[in-house]
């Protein structure tokens, strides 16, 4: 694994289809090793659209995304009471997007992977909403499957569902991960009844930590997996592009990118396995610590992620 190189591709600023650019960040696969490329993230002149350019071709999913990748498998047994912690955290956060739906409410959750936010849907939401998900991924969809959940194998815009039908949709942590943002979203759009809702949440480029280590091991970066990343202005443009109405953009708190900022910046190093292990999605000490100072920060506007509500007019 260790020795492939992936086929690459050049990439153009999703909002602006243009490649004004600079480079602002080196990195490899510090987390799955799934190839022994070296990695550049440019931002836009123009939006401040973060991207990697070259990124990887399409037809090199399965590598990228190994079989241990943690959104196929994130389990109460193998992560205990970060799981626990986390989920309720979640459940609270998507359930106050919920508030005003009807009780016979159509929700879609575009990128589910293993379908962890639908099973928090099923578990706290009103029995009388219909949950869907949607992902790229077989494997994925397989488990979510397992879990009894429907859930659509593909891209949302190949898999004609009917037009103005959903009340809600969420992309948590998804659109970071598209070749075609602009794309991906206006066929949510579509789906979306008038007046209906999208909830993004995707990493932040405006957070400290991507400050501190934007030239090499953010984690946000996510090399290569992360193909477009933003802030409030970036992310304001692709909204305004798409043709939703933004209601509100704002910083939410998340020690993610911290943990892993870190991670990388060890791995890099060649440190010792138990001490890069204080800095993994298990590693409640370390998650800890990182929520309490991103709380801090959140109260500045600079938390670790965004979260756009938009509304289709
Ligand atoms: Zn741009």
């Amino acid at each position: 694994m260790e020795s492939k190189r992936l086929k690459l591709i050049n990439a153009r600023c999703c909002i602006c289809d243009a490649n004004d650019a600079a480079p602002i960040g080196f990195g490899c696969d510090y987390e799955y090793r799934t190839s022994s490329d070296t990695f550049r993230a440019v931002q836009c002149h123009a939006c401040s659209l973060v991207y990697l350019n070259p990124r990887p071709d399409v037809s090199e999913f399965e590598t990228i995304y190994p079989p241990n990748y943690h959104a196929f498998d994130f389990s109460e047994k193998d992560f205990g009471v970060v799981y626990r912690v986390r989920s309720r955290l979640e459940a609270k956060r998507l359930l106050s997007f919920c508030a005003d739906l009807p009780a016979d409410a159509r929700i879609l959750d575009v990128g589910c992977g293993d379908g962890f936010h639908l099973k928090l849907l099923t578990q706290y939401g009103e029995k009388g909403w219909t949950l869907e998900g949607v992902d790229l991924d077989e494997r994925a969809v397989r488990m979510a499957e397992r879990a009894n959940l429907k859930v659509h194998l593909g891209s949302i815009e190949d898999l004609h569902l009917p037009e103005d039908s959903f009340d809600l949709a969420f992309m948590i942590q998804t659109v970071e991960h598209l070749e075609k943002p602009v794309e991906i979203l206006s066929a949510v759009k579509n789906i979306l009844k008038r007046g209906g809702r999208l909830v993004i949440v995707t990493d932040n480029t405006d957070a400290f930590d991507f400050k501190i280590f934007k030239k090499k091991y953010w984690g946000g970066y996510h090399f290569p997996r992360h193909w477009n990343l933003f802030n409030r202005k970036s992310f304001g443009r692709l909204a305004e592009k798409v043709g939703f109405e933004t209601i509100e953009i704002k910083t939410i708190v998340s020690p993610v990118n911290w943990v892993y900022s870190i991670h990388n910046w060890l791995v890099d190093r060649n440190a010792p396995r138990f001490l890069i292990n204080q800095f993994t999605l298990k590693s409640t000490v370390s998650l800890s610590a990182f929520t309490s100072l991103d709380i801090v920060l959140q109260k500045f506007g600079r938390g670790a992620l965004l979260r756009a509500i938009l509304q289709k007019p």
